[in-house]
């Protein structure tokens, strides 16, 4: 049945739609990936990153996680999750150093994580871009714990903040 409330105004695109991965489902039939984007301290330190307050209507809707979504055809994790960021969060790609990637597998669907620092020379104030966001800011790790986060970015994130260094 569809909802009344969904916007009409989104970017789409090919690779939109569910995938069935044994008993459960997933966004995005070519697999999808999301920027998590980190903040240093003076010393160099991950002091903070990029979250996104998930609008109402969407899967998971009032939660956390980073900005993202479903790949297009053909399209590679990193540039999908940085032109993610660019519609949902008006990060501007040339302000984003790609440090690493974290792949989460399932048999019928991947999910990058793609990890990034702030390029040199570059300051990114981040907002809510589209309407797939509440608010999209930047987050102290140190409140992490204040936050609704997305199941699935919840559980990753010890292991991903592994990847700061
Ligand atoms: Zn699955």
């Amino acid at each position: 049945m569809p909802n009344a409330t969904v916007p009409t105004d989104l970017h789409r695109h090919a690779g939109d739609g569910w995938v069935t991965c044994g008993d459960h489902l997933h966004w995005g039939l070519f697999g999808a990936a999301g920027l998590l984007l980190v903040g240093r301290d003076d010393d160099g330190e991950p002091a903070q990153i990029v979250l996104q307050h998930r609008a109402l209507w969407s899967h998971m809707g009032g939660t956390w996680g980073i900005p993202g979504g479903a790949l297009a055809p053909d399209e590679k994790p990193a540039a999908g999750a940085l032109r993610e960021a660019a519609e949902e969060a008006a990060i501007d790609p040339a302000a984003v150093h790609v440090v690493g990637t974290h792949v989460l597998e399932h048999p019928a669907w991947t999910y990058t994580t793609v990890v990034a620092d702030v390029a040199p020379g570059y300051r990114i104030e981040p907002r809510a871009a589209d309407p797939e966001s509440l608010e999209v800011r930047w987050v102290g790790l140190g409140d992490l714990g204040s936050l609704t986060l997305l199941p699935a970015f919840g559980e990753a994130l010890p292991r991903l903040l592994t990847l700061l260094g």
